[in-house]
């Protein structure tokens, strides 16, 4: 609970500053992108450079992106949703870098899941950040596994499980904090945007990983009234 805690703080100091930069950064990057296309259009001969350009372009936008969610820590919309159909945009969402990296979604979806009180933009991204890495730790590919149940009368789980190489014990304790990445090219963002945006619900995530085997997520979240989760 101190270990949650302490990520909130520092979410919230690293949110005010990523307000302010981020939003300097998208219009200069905007207007990068439309000479670059110019460019690319006029000049013959440098296909190459000009894909790395675009990539590198490409990957300071997903920087920022995620550095705004970031920002707008406290604008959550709470609306009465269905977990499971989210989740089920989500999969369709990914659907195609699955394909790409030889990866199956196995879906168990309880059927009495009541709808419950959420930010369906925040939780969908949550989803989309942890799927995603569990996509891209399963070098050979795989199967994403994909539970939703209620536990107790009074919470959902959504569990989220890969194939992948696992994550030792010290460095699940890494888990969270910002730009805290093992990848050439991540940002270390992704969970602690999730982390975020589940404790905005008043949930929390575990994570339980075996090495070598694989990974498990457990988001849970609760089932309150909006008056709870606004207060
Ligand atoms: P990024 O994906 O950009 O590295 P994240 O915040 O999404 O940033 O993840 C941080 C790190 O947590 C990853 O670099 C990886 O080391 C570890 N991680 C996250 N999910 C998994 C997983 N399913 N299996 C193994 N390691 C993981
Ligand atoms: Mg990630």
């Amino acid at each position: 609970m101190e270990e949650q805690l302490r990520k909130t703080e520092t979410l919230n100091v690293v949110g005010e500053l990523a307000a302010g930069i981020a939003h300097e950064i998208r219009n200069p990057m905007t207007s990068l992108k439309g000479f670059i296309q110019l460019l690319q259009n006029s000049i013959s001969g440098y296909a190459m450079y000009f894909d790395i350009i675009t990539a590198e372009l490409n990957r300071i936008e997903s920087i920022v992106n995620e550095f705004l969610v970031l920002a707008r820590p406290r604008v959550l919309q709470f609306y009465k949703c269905d977990i499971t159909r989210i989740m089920r945009e989500t999969i369709d969402l990914l659907y195609g870098q699955a394909v790409l990296n030889n990866v199956q979604f196995r879906t168990h979806f309880a059927k009495n899941i009541p709808k419950i009180y959420c930010d369906p933009n925040r939780i969908k991204q949550v989803f989309i950040n942890i799927i995603k890495n569990a996509i891209e730790v399963m070098k050979e590919g795989g199967f994403v596994t994909i539970e939703i149940k209620k536990e107790k009368r009074n919470t959902l789980v959504v569990a989220i499980s890969d194939e992948g190489g696992g994550i030792g014990k010290e460095d699940l304790k890494r888990l969270g904090e910002p730009f805290y990445t093992t990848k050439e090219r991540g940002t270390g963002l992704g969970l602690m945007v999730s982390y975020n945006i589940i404790s905005e619900h008043k949930g929390k995530i575990m994570v339980e990983s075996d090495l070598g085997k694989g990974t498990t997520f457990f988001i849970y979240l609760p089932i309150l009234q909006k008056e709870e989760l606004e207060e």
